[in-house]
């Protein structure tokens, strides 16, 4: 019922590398086993992103910093007492202030600690812990502002500038939302599809099929199954993670967020052994209260590179952009082998 589609591309060129002879170079187009969305994947010499002075980056924004401790209390927003008693919620170290800038009815800012810069090699465990549990905790309180049908609660993580982030201190968005985006929307279309058609929820016949082939497998944690995409996203190759059984944030146990985090952490220090420093991280929930039926909860896991720091080239342009059309220099099954050993397997 899941099918792996691949088309195989052959460019024929005369190669000036190689004394002009003809040469045949080859790529891929892949379709995503739920979607049927198109990705291309490429084998360009680039392995790892050119080296970025990060210690630069962290000295120029530490002295504005609105998220450090001496500044947070005062230059954050608070909510209105109906929202969240306090102003604010906190959960360990972590803080859930509204966004100053929101772009949805319920838009908040989940920082993550007191220190201004954590390196992608030594995230804490427990970080991770505090930001998902304030997170699901503010989730919950703010559910019931979603009017006039399904709501969505939704996390993401944008850390440092490549991935967009404006702020060099660690922090989640959170939005409580009528309005999944159209990326989300059109899966969770396609897998009530799909469940209409087979019977059967999506992502239980996908991690049946990957920990069966293997070659994409990462790993497992408790309800937490870590594999790398068939159709990658983002240029040097994306993880997700499926939580089993668990439609939304609001689902998740302290233990599955405890799973997750202990191994997101491990993986972003296997990743930051590749010279990456930066990742757009996303939980792609059901809408509060559905089963896990169709949908399990889905965390996107996305390295972000500048292509050349010192020309500030991004790493996305009119494929991603303008004809939404994911596009990638390393193979899921390359990636999956590199990531295996931080979870305990062995490399393929
Ligand atoms: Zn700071």
């Amino acid at each position: 019922m899941i099918e792996f589609r691949i088309e195989k591309k052959r460019a024929r060129l005369h190669d000036p590398r190689k004394d002009f002879a003809l040469a045949e170079i080859e790529s891929e187009v892949r379709y995503d086993p739920l979607t049927g969305e198109s990705a291309r994947i490429c084998h360009f010499a680039l392995k790892a992103p050119p080296p970025t002075e990060i210690g630069a980056i962290v000295e120029l924004s530490h002295g504005h910093c609105p998220f450090c401790p001496e500044r947070v209390e005062t230059v954050t927003p608070r909510f209105p007492e109906d929202l969240v008693p306090g102003g604010r919620l906190r959960r360990g170290a972590a803080l859930v202030a509204p966004n100053l800038f929101p772009y949805d009815d319920v838009s908040a800012i989940a920082v993550l600690g007191r220190d201004h810069f954590v390196p992608m090699d030594r995230v804490p465990a427990q970080l991770v812990i505090d930001g998902l549990t304030a997170a699901r905790d503010f989730m919950r309180l703010a559910q019931k502002q979603v009017e006039g049908g399904e709501g969505f609660g939704i996390l993401t993580w944008n850390y440092m500038p490549p991935a967009g982030a404006t702020q060099v201190h660690p922090h989640m968005q959170v939005i409580v939302s009528r309005n999944p985006g159209n990326a989300l929307r059109r899966a969770l279309e396609s897998a009530a599809r799909y469940r209409d058609r087979f019977g059967r929820c999506f992502h239980a016949e996908l991690l049946h099929a990957e920990r069966t082939r293997g070659e994409r497998w990462i790993g497992e944690a408790g309800a937490v199954a870590w594999l790398a995409p068939f159709t990658p996203t983002g240029l040097l190759g994306d993880v997700a993670a499926v939580f089993r059984e668990r439609a939304t944030v609001v689902d998740l146990s302290d233990a599955d967020i405890a799973d997750f985090a202990h191994s997101l952490v491990r993986i972003l220090a296997a990743l930051a052994e590749r010279s990456l420093w930066s990742f757009n991280l996303c939980l792609m929930p059901a809408p509060f209260g559905e089963r896990p039926e169709r949908h399990w909860l889905t965390a996107k896991l996305l390295p972000r590179i500048y292509l050349n720091p010192k020309l500030h080239v991004s790493d996305v342009a009119y494929l991603h952009l303008l004809l939404e059309e994911r596009f990638a220099m390393l193979y899921p099954e390359e990636v999956a082998a590199a990531l295996r050993p931080a979870l305990g397997g062995h490399p393929a």
